[in-house]
């Protein structure tokens, strides 16, 4: 397979609104992307811009980047809230209209208070410390406990701020929700279902995950939105505020916080209970920072040539006639859908506060779904790969990115795609921290004749992968490679098979093949053959084959980095990134840590460009490299060996009995020195600068080999030996001892690991 580098892009600064459900993509990839494929709108040429398809909608953020970036882009999208959030983030209110509607709101009467008033009261608690009656940021609370435990607040009276125990007073006001909750409840679904309808009891249910105050919150606000007689625009406003206050108001919020990702509607352990009336507060901002003006309109309803957003508000299913006939489509992107009940549940809740009845039916089999699992997904989405092979022309790129990857996902993902007629043309593939970047090819027929599978392909496709990356690669990694060595020989799904029988084949075919073939081991502390790393038999640093292992990927990317920030000082991150992964395309891809890793070992970042440090510039390096051997030869000398220098290697010799061989590194390219270094390894010295010491431990750690190969051999810094040279007394107790004293592992270095 021609694999594709993989295209960098930074991590947004303001996530956006309803962040822990949208799909975590990095920004300017699309971007990147589509010009290679499709033309962008250009103004000189008098060019429009091709238009391109998003046929799940998954991601407001894709779509818009591919609008701003000059194309015209057909999405479909079945969600109310996720075309919501689409429809706000190309098109929102002005800041205006935001603080008009919130203030329309607080001013509004409840009997004789204004109703703002009324709600910031609803979080009240005294002061911990001065007694005064503020407004608390969260009340903590324990699963299916009557009142919260705990408050988060900070004075504006006295400054005392954090956490504090519940006052008697919190407890009490949280009870007092209890009493009238019921009338709420039946308030919030009927919202939602009619009195008589079968999926009222899943309405009910979803709804269990808002405690008594957030749900009179949410309906006290949302019952005002009729009577308010706001202008649509600041109508919307409002509806953007309230969704950021549904998201904030259900019982999914961790504490303390690990920024968790839900994907069940499950309570935590312990859990926050936000103030609803600051998050509506603070709304205004979360969607402000990611807004822009694009043009957005409803299908039949024409964009402009320069970009723009057009959404089509039936099923994929029903496009294909309208769409085949009218618009080329150039190019499909997406986020691949991943199934998340939580999200799915609470966007039918949240749609009928909102919106009302008619806005859930559509989307109301959300509701009643319990279980989504990757055979649902994988026959989901091939339906829908199956009605955009159906409108697309033969050879149209579909470029997909797959967020939060697991095994099971892109199994789905490929075997759904190939049964619809997609030809597989490369799979990029970083950490399962980034989305995996998945290129096909709209193929030749619909019917195509699917192969028997072949166990020895897929051995086959895994161990060239391992050989190539020369260190040991991820249960993800190599599950990649043997499924496109699967799809690539159209052997992911027999016609008369269905896909949980499919995937459940593959799965123990790609088992069978790391478990059976000698070739392979397994770094891992569990049974479970998809925990920990998978890598080559290496008693010996040649390949099994007889053919000279590769040189490790951390490596080969540490002289690759070196190499290009010597000839390009002062290069940003992402000019790193974009020199790399071309030289380390599809599943080699190196991960950001290795990256940060090998940059931090040599050079300083000033505001955001790297730099190699004086001492690593290669002359400088040169010159402490040159004066390593002296070192040896001088403490040799007065521990009674002469020193012999043979090709890279010095030896230490008595009698002709070879004591001891060092190999002098200016790098922290350990991997090539024991490869080089066929002697035993318990007379075998490594020397690396000081400098490098942190990378080469970073290296270990994610290597077990090489952590295995250091271990049986002596790794030490220049620095000792200037240290050894200086001793007024030296013997070869002592050497043993500061050698010993030295190792590598207190090198760790404090940096972000991946
Ligand atoms: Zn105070």
């Amino acid at each position: 397979m021609d694999f594709q580098p993989y295209i960098p892009g930074t991590n947004p600064v303001e996530p956006g609104p309803l962040a822990r459900f949208t799909p975590p993509l990095e920004e300017g990839v699309i971007s990147a992307w589509l010009p290679t494929h499709a033309s962008p709108f250009d103004a000189a040429q008098g060019r429009p811009g091709s238009w391109v398809l998003d046929p799940f909608g998954f991601s407001a953020r894709l779509v818009l980047e591919a609008a701003r970036a000059g194309y015209r882009v057909l999405v479909t999208v079945n969600n109310p809230i996720t075309r919501f959030l689409l429809e706000m983030s190309a098109d929102p209110p002005s800041e205006a209209d935001f603080k008009a509607a919130l203030a329309d709101l607080a001013a509004s009467k409840k009997g004789d208070e204004r109703l703002g008033a009324h709600l910031q009261s609803l979080y009240l608690t005294p002061c911990e410390k001065c007694g005064n009656e503020i407004q608390a940021e969260a009340f903590l609370w324990r699963k299916g406990e009557e009142a919260p435990y705990a408050r988060l607040y900070t004075c504006p009276h006295c400054e005392d701020s954090g956490e504090r125990d519940a006052n008697p007073l919190d407890i009490e006001r949280a009870k007092k929700f209890a009493a009238t909750d019921a009338l709420h409840r039946s308030r919030a679904f009927e919202r939602v279902v009619a009195l008589d309808d079968e999926d009222r009891v899943y309405a009910e249910e979803a709804i269990q995950y808002y405690l008594p105050r957030p749900l009179y919150f949410l309906t006290t606000v949302i019952n005002r939105l009729d009577s308010l007689n706001l202008t649509p625009a600041r109508r919307r406003a409002l509806n953007a505020l309230i969704l950021i206050a549904c998201d904030a108001g259900n019982t999914l919020w961790d504490h303390p916080s690990e920024r968790r990702r839900p994907k069940q509607l499950n309570v935590p352990a312990q859990f926050r209970e936000q103030n609803l009336w600051l998050q509506l507060e603070g709304g205004l901002s979360r969607w402000l920072e990611t807004a822009s003006g694009v043009a957005i309109e409803t299908w039949p309803q024409r964009i402009p040539e320069e970009g723009g957003i057009c959404i089509y508000e039936g099923r994929l299913k029903d496009l294909a006639e309208e769409v085949k006939k009218e618009i080329p489509i150039q190019a499909v992107i997406g986020s691949l859908p991943r199934p998340n009940q939580a999200f799915w549940t609470l966007s039918a809740l949240w749609s009928g506060w909102l919106w009302g009845r008619e806005a859930v039916e559509p989307y109301k089999p959300a509701l009643r779904r319990r279980r989504y699992d990757w055979a649902w997904n994988a026959t989901a989405s091939n339906a829908a790969f199956t009605h955009l092979f159906g409108l697309l022309h033969l050879g149209t790129p579909f470029f997909a990115l797959l967020s939060e990857p697991e095994p099971s996902f892109l199994s789905s993902a490929l075997t759904a795609a190939s049964a619809a007629g997609f030809d597989l043309v490369s799979v990029a593939l970083r950490t399962q921290h980034d989305p995996i970047q998945i290129l096909w090819l709209s193929g030749e027929h619909l019917k195509r004749q699917p192969n028997d599978p072949d166990i020895e392909d897929v051995k086959g496709a895994i161990h060239a992968h391992l050989l190539e990356r020369g260190e040991p690669a991820s249960f993800l990694h190599v599950h990649a490679a043997g499924l496109i060595a699967l799809a690539q020989a159209h052997a992911l799904k027999q016609n008369e098979q269905e896909f949980d029988e499919a995937l459940r084949l593959t799965h123990a075919r790609i088992q069978s093949a790391l478990e059976q073939d000698p070739r392979f081991v397994h770094y891992s502390s569990g049974e479970s053959v998809d925990t920990g790393l998978w890598g080559l038999e290496a008693s010996s640093p040649l390949a099994n084959d007889g053919s000279a292992a590769r040189e490790s990927l951390s490596d080969r990317v540490e002289v690759a980095v070196v190499t290009f920030l010597q000839k390009h000082p002062n290069s940003i991150f992402l000019e790193i990134e974009q020199d790399l992964y071309p030289r380390f395309p599809g599943l080699l891809t190196p991960s950001k840590g290795i990256l940060y890793a090998v940059l931090s070992s040599y050079a300083n970042r000033e505001l955001a460009e790297w730099k190699l440090r004086p001492e690593d510039l290669a002359a400088a390096r040169r010159t402490e490299l040159n004066s390593i051997p002296g070192l040896i030869a001088a403490i040799g000398k007065r521990l009674g060996y002469s020193t012999r220098k043979q090709d890279k290697h010095y030896f230490w010799e008595q009698n002709g009995t070879t004591e001891r061989i060092f190999y002098v590194l200016a790098s922290a390219l350990i991997g090539r020195a024991i490869l080089e270094t066929p002697y035993p390894p318990e007379q075998t010295v490594i020397v690396i600068p000081g400098g490098r010491a942190a990378l080469a431990s970073y290296k270990a750690s994610r290597d077990p080999t090489l952590a295995a190969h250091i271990k049986t051999r002596q790794v030490v810094k220049y620095r000792l030996l200037r240290t050894l040279v200086e001793l007024p007394v030296l013997t070869r107790e002592i050497f043993e001892e500061q050698v010993a004293g030295d190792p590598l592992e207190k090198s760790r270095p404090q940096m972000i690991m991946f």
